[in-house]
């Protein structure tokens, strides 16, 4: 049996917060203070939730933090023209565009009316585009939040077989090929693998396994490879408990490192929500 390590993602986001504030304190007089705007549209629970926890987070960060919340009845055209509004604020450092959106409107066409360079959650498409050329200027937080998982746990990326399960344009795609960029030779496995009946052969030779497909238990625990690391983005509920997608009490005797689900990678993202407010106000004085 290997002596796993079970990854203290709390522990991690801590340390980022650390970080982002010394950092803020570097920041010129000029691009101060620190903005966060949220757009919600509609009165989504979830979504609400998570504009109480951006708002508590960024108050404890010191970055202010301020809701903008339409009716679900708002045009897009409306929205975009608010978009567009904080774009040109000075005031405004970053934007955060809520999801979901209310039925028939198109999140990508939304998402583009950011400005790329307030782009909170890396989501515009200019700078998914950017994550290809290996020079990300705003990437997507879950991404930021798997390497800097990966890179916690001081395993050398280079030359290694990573398995991404998942290939959604918000987290398997741009996890790989910031993987690759780390000179990994990265697999992408999706629903065909499964349907190939190759998901097992593939996550069994896996030194790193990234899975992010929001399906409890499609990786059974013993598919993982002894002394592997795991990086679970799932977020799945069982009745009135939370899990990934790897099964985790197996997979923790096998794995070298192995993040829980929850307590993994959901409080380093949003610690990466934080890093890209950051990374935001740094832009402004870049360009
Ligand atoms: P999507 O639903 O957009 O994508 C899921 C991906 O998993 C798809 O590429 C899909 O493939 C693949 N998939 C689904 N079923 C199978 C299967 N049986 N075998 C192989 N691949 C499969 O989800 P997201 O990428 O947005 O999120 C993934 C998970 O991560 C969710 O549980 C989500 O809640 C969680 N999440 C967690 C975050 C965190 O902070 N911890 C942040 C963001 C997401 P195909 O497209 O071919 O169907």
């Amino acid at each position: 049996m290997v002596n796993t390590k079970i990854i203290d993602g709390k522990a991690i986001a801590e340390r980022i917060r650390n970080e982002i504030r010394d950092e803020m304190d570097r920041l010129p007089a000029s691009i101060k203070p620190l903005k966060l705007v949220a757009v919600q549209a509609g009165d989504d629970s979830a979504s609400s939730i998570y504009t109480r926890q951006q708002e508590k987070l960024c108050e404890k960060n010191g970055i202010m933090y301020e809701l903008k919340k339409f009716g679900p009845d708002i045009s897009a055209e409306r929205l975009a023209g608010e978009i567009e509004k904080l774009n040109l604020d000075d005031g405004v450092t970053a934007v955060i565009l809520q999801m979901p959106l209310p039925a028939g409107m198109d999140p990508l066409a939304l998402q583009s009316a950011i400005n790329p360079l307030k782009d909170a959650e890396g989501v515009h498409p200019a700078n998914m585009g950017r994550v290809i050329y290996g020079k990300p200027c705003l990437a997507p937080c879950t991404v930021l939040a798997v390497m800097e998982i990966i890179y916690s746990t001081g395993v050398a990326l280079e030359g290694r077989e990573v398995v991404v399960v998942g290939h959604s344009g918000i987290v398997g795609k741009p996890a790989a090929l910031l993987l690759l960029d780390r000179l990994a030779t990265v697999t992408v496995c999706h629903v065909g693998t499964s349907m190939a009946g190759m998901l097992e052969s593939h996550v069994r030779r896996a030194d790193i396994l990234v899975v992010a497909a929001g399906k409890a238990g499609l990786v059974p625990g013993d598919w993982v490879k002894e002394g592997a690391v795991v990086v679970d983005v799932g977020i799945n509920r069982q009745g009135d408990r939370i899990v990934g997608d790897v099964g985790f009490e197996t997979a923790s005797k096998r794995a070298a490192y192995i993040t829980p689900v929850p307590g993994g990678v959901g409080p380093v993202t949003t610690a990466m929500l934080l890093k890209n407010v950051v990374e935001a106000a740094k832009w402004k004085i870049k360009v």
